[in-house]
């Protein structure tokens, strides 16, 4: 982690007195409180919110539902990137106790320096956990200096439930076709820009992403989609992925189960990891 800045600091123009302007908000919204607190007051449960207001379209909810679930609180990382309390954490710079290959083997990828790095000739490595709807964050770094062109430098990838592939690559100065560079959705859908860092230094992937639903014969419901920022860069924003990841070929759907295990290929370069994450995602009460 690099402790990036999580809040900007703030500019004002010249002659902009904020805590002025603040005080006179803040006084603008207690008389607006008070307000709007005399006109309600009587409809006033116990607790914050209403019991006497239309329900919610679709759901069992009021509008501003006093008995609505709170969400959950969850304390966000100290820096950008740190996992939140809520996170499991697949990789914290120790030991690869998560991870095995995808035919059960113990992880033989090495451990150094906080990060492990891809093992050529290894195979893939998967988590012992599956996974469906999921927040994630990875950093990774391409080697350098870098060798190899196009789909030989600094390749890898991420595939969630073992199957769709956000590309992994040294798109930095290194020419492919554009749905296989750094960001893209494999063979499906390339990045919306190319937010690529050069190799040796440390990029992140922050994603959300949801599963394909399939009716009871099999047949698709609805697509898997990904919302990526690469870098903190939005590449890909609630894209849906066309099926399985393939070569050469339209990927296809086929049914399977509502979980999988998130998958780190070994495309036989040294493509190192750090600080690994992820949050399963409930839809909220
Ligand atoms: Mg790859």
């Amino acid at each position: 982690m690099d402790g990036m800045p999580c809040r900007p600091v703030p500019r004002f123009p010249a002659g902009f007195a904020p805590w002025t302007a603040l005080a006179a908000v803040l006084a603008a919204l207690l008389a607006l409180e008070a307000l709007l607190g005399a006109s309600h007051a009587s409809q006033e449960p116990s607790g914050p919110g209403y019991t006497d207001t239309p329900l919610l379209p679709g759901s069992r909810w009021r509008v501003h539902d006093a008995a609505r679930p709170r969400p959950e609180v969850v304390r966000p990382g100290a820096d950008c990137g740190a996992p939140p309390s809520d996170a499991v954490v697949l990789f914290d710079g120790s030991d690869l106790g998560a991870w095995s290959h995808r035919d059960g083997r113990e992880a033989e990828w090495a451990v150094a320096d906080g990060a492990f790095v891809v093992e050529p000739g290894s195979g893939d490595l998967r988590t012992r956990e599956e996974f469906g709807a999921i927040q994630l964050h990875l950093e990774w770094r391409a080697p350098t200096p870098p060798e190899g062109e196009s789909q030989h430098r600094g390749n890898s990838g991420l595939f969630l439930m073992g199957r769709y592939e956000v590309q992994i690559l040294d798109s930095w100065d290194n020419p492919t076709y554009a749905d296989g560079q750094a960001a893209a959705l494999y063979g499906q859908a390339p990045p919306l820009v190319n937010a690529s860092r050069p190799p040796g230094e440390w990029q992140s992937y922050d994603l959300v992403f949801t599963p394909p639903r399939f009716d009871d014969d099999g047949g698709l419901a609805e697509p898997a989609r990904i919302t990526l920022f690469h870098d903190g860069v939005a590449v890909q924003v609630h894209q849906p992925f066309l099926g399985s990841t393939v070569h050469r070929a339209v990927a296809r759907y086929e049914a399977h189960p509502p979980t999988g295990p998130i998958v780190l290929q070994d495309h036989g370069q040294r493509v190192a990891f750090r600080n690994v994450w992820v949050r399963r995602l409930q839809p909220a009460p």
